[in-house]
């Protein structure tokens, strides 16, 4: 075989995260030869930086919350968690930052890993160091995002963690200001109050996850003052120096804040900067534009599948997106049509427009799926929101003494059906999946009625919700 045979592929993917090898599993299943393209660690952001250690860290502290809750249990959890054992159980999810088991998986599934920093170099074509791969049916960009930093003088200096070092401290910092109010924020500013250092949360808008019903941050809010963290909102950063190994922060209401760490979680920026965009007529460190198949707006071989399209920033949702784009991949490679009428394989809007869920895994948890009475309007549904306190269901209060937590579901009044449901509480984040199928089903209520929880479950809040629908 000659050096331009070996590498020649069907389809050549960038980026090895959940979402890359989610393409390349399904393009191999598809007989495709593929390769596989990665600069850091086969896995991604999501199992080294992201899903996997945050909620390793998470996850005691969680767990320990619920537990203080029982009356017969809270005097066995009334001391501190055991930060070191918190860590190591974090360090072992990660594999230590070791990546021998997922490169195994690549190997398996037959597909050819080049480590390194790839680029497109024209079309169809990926440069990784002196190796040129060529593409025949798709060359397939999931290469992420990393963690935005605000543009302000000498934060360099400061050497702020983003949410790498946040995910992968080995220590618990004595006192850490997060900065920013979304899903990484206030994870983070969770996971690190418990684990023993002193948070303080510096929120430019006027509440916590403002892309959820209002009620979710309010309540996430409340529980992490009650955590002893001090929140702080409508308050932005005017600078931020370090001076011996201390980070002092000025807010712009001129108050002076001194800190060991500054977490920024403010954004994402997509890793589309230094990948040779503009060797294919694409504006390096744009987010890529993509239709339904998951390929770039204007080109019949590149796709943009994961993070890197900005449809829904989550692992589970970049996964089925690489299902879809896959199967895509394929039929255009078989040269049949695309398999708008295979159910399997066929993109369905309301996966990832209309039915995204998402789980935020604080004390409260907040779970979420579909649009917010807020977003809801502003698409110009007719809706009606449906409220009901948690702890009016037994299970609830079997869950936890004095349960605190709020339902909401956001009824479509001209087809009767869902547009979309939060659930804040200890625990929901199991039961957003029932709300996932309701929504994405788009299951007409009086049908949903027939569909009858068990007691005594959180659940049993459908049973409330509905009531409340139907009596008012
Ligand atoms: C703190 C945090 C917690 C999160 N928690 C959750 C969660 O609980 N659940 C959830 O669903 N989502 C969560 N997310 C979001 C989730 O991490 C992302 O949606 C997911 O990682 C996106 O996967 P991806 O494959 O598109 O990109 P990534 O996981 O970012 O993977 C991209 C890969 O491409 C590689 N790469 C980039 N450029 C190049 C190049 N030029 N050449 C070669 N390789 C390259 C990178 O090294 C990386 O391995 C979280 C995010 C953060 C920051």
């Amino acid at each position: 075989m000659t050096e331009t045979e070996t590498n020649l592929y069907d389809v050549v993917v960038l980026g090895a995260g959940p979402v890359g090898e989610n393409v390349a599993d399904r393009t191999r299943a598809a007989g495709l030869t593929t390769a596989v393209v990665e600069s850091e660690l086969v896995g991604g952001e999501c199992s080294y930086w992201a899903c996997m250690p945050s909620k390793a860290l998470l996850r005691p502290v969680i767990a320990r919350a619920d537990a203080r809750r029982l009356p017969g249990l809270r005097r066995a959890v009334q001391g501190p968690l055991d930060t070191e054992a918190v860590l190591a159980r974090r360090n072992w999810f990660t594999g230590d930052w070791t990546d021998d088991g997922q490169v195994d998986w690549i190997k398996s599934i037959g597909a050819d890993l080049y480590r390194g920093h790839g680029r497109l170099t024209g079309p169809r074509t990926v440069t990784v160091g002196d190796k040129v791969l060529t593409a025949r049916h798709a060359v397939v960009v999931a290469t992420g995002t990393r963690a935005a930093l605000p543009d302000l003088p000498g934060l360099a200096e400061v050497r702020p963690w983003t949410s790498r070092e946040a995910t992968s401290a080995q220590s618990a910092p004595g006192r850490l200001v997060v900065v920013g109010g979304g899903v990484v924020a206030t994870e983070m500013a969770t996971a690190w109050q418990a684990l023993g250092s002193r948070v303080t949360l510096l929120v430019r808008g006027k509440g916590l996850l403002d892309r959820m019903e209002p009620f979710a941050g309010e309540l996430v809010a409340a529980a992490l003052t009650e955590a002893g963290a001090d929140v702080r909102t409508g308050t932005s950063v005017a600078s931020v120096t370090r001076t011996d190994g201390t980070v002092v922060v000025v807010t712009d209401t001129g108050e002076r804040i001194e800190a060991d760490e500054i977490l920024f979680a403010v954004g994402r920026a997509p890793r589309t900067d230094d990948i040779g965009l503009d060797t294919v007529g694409l504006a390096p460190g744009s987010w890529l534009t993509v239709d339904d198949s998951l390929r770039v707006t204007g080109t019949d071989w590149l796709y943009g599948v994961g993070d890197v399209n900005h449809r829904a920033l989550l692992t589970h949702q970049g996964k089925y997106q690489a299902r879809i784009a896959g199967a895509a991949i394929a039929a255009r490679a078989a040269g049949t049509d695309l398999p708008e009428n295979d159910p399997w394989s066929a993109h369905a809007a309301t996966a990832d427009h209309a039915s995204v869920p998402q789980v935020v895994f604080t004390d409260p948890e907040a779970a979420a799926v579909g649009l917010s009475l807020a977003e809801a309007e502003q698409a110009g549904h007719r809706v009606r929101a449906v409220d009901v306190d948690m702890s009016s269901v037994a299970g609830a209060g079997l869950y936890a003494e004095g349960y605190q937590g709020r339902a909401r579901m956001v009824v479509d009044l001209e087809q009767e059906i869902l547009r979309g449901v939060t659930f804040v509480g200890p625990g929901v984040g199991e039961l957003i999946h029932s709300a996932t199928v309701a929504v994405a089903g788009q299951v007409p209520l009086a049908r949903l009625w027939h569909a009858v929880p068990s007691y005594p479950t959180l659940s049993e809040v459908w049973l409330r919700l509905l009531e409340a629908y139907r009596d008012n």
